[in-house]
C-alpha cells in the first residue's frame, strides 16, 4: 500500500512490554501534554488487539469503564486519559479494536472489494490497520498511537507489523518508537532487575522494531548505572532510557518525564524544534492536589465496588471537583447489594456528599433507591448519574408522590407505573431527523449515545453550576424519564431543570427543599478536566462541604 502522507503529522507509536496496566495510556497522555505545552497540537490513537468490535458490551470487570466520545463511540478508557490531559477531542477514528479491522476486511472480501484475490494478514489486514493510523494524518503535530497489551501477544500481531511498515512508510523524522516496560525490584535480591525490559525488547526485535525511546516503570528513580546497562542491551543510547517512577498522583506524571528530559529527547529524535514549555500549569496543579485546605467523603453506591477502574472517569471527575474547591476528595465505595433488603445505611451515615453512578441491569438497585432515599430524607447533597438519575425518580415516585410500584421498565418490565421507559421515538438533532429504536437490533445498537444538546432552566442548581442555558453533554443509555409521569412528578415537588431543547428528552431532575439534589441523564465525568473540572462536579463537592457545616 503506497502511503501518501500529508508531511505535516509526525507519528509516536508506544508500544508495551512484560505486563500489562505498566500504565501505557498515562504514559501517552502526559506526552500529548508536553508536547502541547510547548505549543504543538497532538491527536492520539488506541489500538486494542481484542476481537470485539468495541469495548460498548463488554463487562466492566473485564476491561474497566466504558468512555464514550462526542460522535458516539463507545470506547476505551485510555481515550479518558487523551482526552483530560490535552485538548485533543477523541473519536470513532481514535479507537480500533482488532475485531473492528478483521469485520471492515470481511465486508470488504463479501462485497467483493478484492476483486477474487486470496485474502491475507499482510498485506490486507495490516493495509487496513495502516489506513486506520493514517486517518490521523494532517489532523495535529503529532499523532501518539498506542498499541494495547503487550509485545509479543499473538493479537497484536498484526498492529505490531503494520507499525513496522509505517516506519519504512513515513521515514525517520516522522515516526517514532516508545516501548514501555517494567524494571521490577526483588526485595529478596534486593536488586533492580532489567533482565525483563531487555527480553521484551528482544521480542520487538525479531517482530522488526527497534526501540527509539525506552520509558522504564520502576518504583525507585534508576541510576545512570543501570539505564548505561538497559541501553547497552538494548541498542539504544543510555540517553534515550526514561524512568517512569510510581507517582502518588497521576497529574505528576507529565512532571516527571520532563524532568528527565524525555519531552526534549521526542523533539529531538523527531527534528522538532519548539520553544520552551510551559508547564506551570501542571506544577501548580500537583501543587494544589498536594495542600488541600479542606476534605470531604463522597460515599458512591455501585456495583462495581472491587474494580475502581470501572468508574475511571467518576473518580477523576470528583477528584477535579476536590480541586476546583480546594478540599481533598475521599471516596468510599458501598457496595449497593449491602443496602438491599433491611441492610444498614450506616456507611452513608457520616458522608460528605452521596453518588450514585450509572449501570445496568437490576443488581443492587433497591439499595441504590435506599440510598437515595436517605440523602433526599436526612438532606444530604446526592448527585445521580445516567441510572442513577433514572432510580431518584423511581424513589421520588414511589415515596413522595404516591406511585405505589414505580419502576424503570429495565428493572421491572411489568411495573404498575414506569416512570422510566424505554422510548421507540426520538428527534436526533445531528441527523435532523426522527429516530426509531430498532428492537430487533442487537445489544450494542439500541443505546442513545454521544453528544446532545440540553437547556437549562433559569434559577436551577444546573444553571447555577454551569452558568449558562445551553450545554452539551454525553449520553449512554437505553431508557429515559416517561414525560407522562412529568405533572405529577413536577406537583409533587420534582424540579426538571433540564431537557433537550424541543423539551421531549427530560435530562436534569433537581429536588425543591434540598440543599443539593442533582441528577443527570447524561455522564457528565467524561467532560472533566484536571485544569477544567465540571462544573456539576465542582457544585456537587462545594455543597458536599457546606454541608459539613
Ligand atoms: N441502564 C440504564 C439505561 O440503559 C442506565 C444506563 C447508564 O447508567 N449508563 O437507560
Amino acid at each position: 500500500m503506497d502511503i501518501q502522507a500529508s508531511r505535516k503529522t509526525k507519528f509516536i507509536f508506544i508500544t508495551g512490554g512484560v505486563l500489562s496496566s505498566l500504565g501505557k495510556g498515562l504514559a501517552a497522555a502526559s506526552i500529548g501534554a508536553l508536547l502541547e505545552s510547548r505549543g504543538m497540537t497532538v491527536t492520539f490513537q488506541k489500538l486494542d488487539p481484542y476481537i470485539n468490535v468495541d469495548p460498548g458490551t463488554m463487562n466492566p470487570f473485564q476491561h474497566g469503564e466504558v468512555y464514550v466520545t462526542d460522535d458516539g463511540a463507545e470506547t476505551d478508557l485510555d481515550m479518558g486519559h487523551y482526552e483530560r490531559y490535552t485538548k485533543a477531542v477523541m473519536g470513532r477514528i481514535n479507537n480500533y479494536t482488532s475485531g473492528r479491522i478483521y469485520y471492515s476486511v470481511i465486508m470488504k472480501e463479501r462485497r467483493g472489494e478484492y476483486l477474487g484475490g486470496t485474502v491475507q494478514m499482510i498485506p490486507h489486514i495490516t493495509d487496513e490497520i495502516k489506513r486506520s493510523v493514517m486517518q490521523l494524518d494532517g489532523m495535529a503535530d503529532v499523532a501518539i498511537v498506542e498499541i494495547g497489551g503487550t509485545v509479543g501477544d499473538i493479537e497484536g500481531l498484526p498492529f505490531i507489523e503494520a507499525i513496522r511498515q509505517l516506519r519504512g512508510d513515513l521515514g525517520r523524522d516522522y515516526s517514532l518508537f516508545i516501548h514501555l516496560t517494567l524494571v521490577p525490584f526483588i526485595k529478596t535480591a534486593g536488586e533492580i532487575k532489567t533482565k525483563p525490559t531487555q527480553h521484551s525488547v528482544k521480542e520487538l526485535l525479531a517482530a522488526g522494531i527497534q526501540p527509539d525511546i525506552l520509558i522504564c516503570r520502576t518504583e525507585t528513580p534508576l541510576d545512570a548505572g543501570v539505564k548505561k546497562k538497559i541501553a547497552l542491551f538494548c541498542n539504544i543510547e543510555a540517553e534515550a532510557v526514561f524512568t517512569a517512577v510510581d507517582v502518588d498522583n497521576i497529574y505528576e506524571l507529565p512532571l516527571r518525564l520532563h524532568e528527565e528530559g524525555a519531552d526534549h529527547r521526542i523533539l529531538q529524535k523527531l527534528g522538532i524544534w519548539t520553544g520552551a514549555p510551559n508547564i506551570a500549569p501542571w506544577q501548580d496543579l500537583v501543587r494544589r492536589s498536594k495542600s488541600p485546605s479542606r476534605s470531604v467523603t463522597i460515599g458512591i453506591t455501585g456495583k462495581y465496588v472491587e474494580l475502581k477502574e470501572a468508574y475511571k472517569s467518576l473518580h477523576e471527575a470528583l477528584i477535579h471537583g476536590g480541586l476546583a474547591c480546594d478540599a481533598k476528595v475521599h471516596l468510599r465505595y458501598i457496595a449497593a447489594d449491602d443496602l438491599e433488603g433491611g441492610g444498614s445505611v450506616n456507611e452513608l451515615a457520616d458522608c460528605d456528599g452521596i453518588l450514585v453512578p450509572g449501570g445496568f441491569g437490576s443488581r443492587g438497585t433497591e439499595g441504590k433507591i435506599r440510598a437515595i432515599q436517605h440523602a433526599r430524607e436526612s438532606k444530604v447533597p446526592f448527585f445521580g448519574i445516567c441510572l442513577g438519575m433514572q432510580l431518584a425518580v423511581v424513589e421520588f415516585a414511589r415515596n413522595v408522590a404516591g406511585l405505589e410500584g414505580a419502576d424503570s421498565v429495565e428493572l421491572n418490565p411489568a411495573t404498575a407505573h414506569p416512570v422510566i421507559y424505554l422510548m421507540k421515538e426520538w428527534f436526533d438533532f445531528r441527523s435532523g431527523r426522527t429516530e426509531t429504536r430498532d428492537e430487533r437490533s442487537d445489544m450494542g445498537g439500541t443505546l442513545r449515545l454521544g453528544a446532545y444538546p440540553c437547556v437549562l432552566q433559569a434559577n436551577s442548581l444546573a444553571h447555577a453550576a454551569y452558568a449558562q442555558s445551553e450545554i452539551s453533554e454525553r449520553h449512554r443509555h437505553r431508557y429515559e424519564f416517561n414525560t407522562l409521569y412529568r405533572e405529577r412528578l413536577e406537583q409533587a415537588g420534582m424540579v426538571i431543570s433540564g431537557s433537550s431543547p424541543d423539551g421531549s428528552l427530560v435530562e436534569i431532575v433537581e429536588l425543591g427543599g434540598h440543599p443539593w439534589f442533582l441528577g443527570c441523564q447524561f455522564h457528565p465525568e467524561f467532560k472533566s478536566k484536571p485544569m477544567l473540572p465540571h462544573p456539576l462536579f465542582r457544585a456537587f463537592i462545594a455543597a458536599a462541604l457546606a454541608h459539613q457545616l
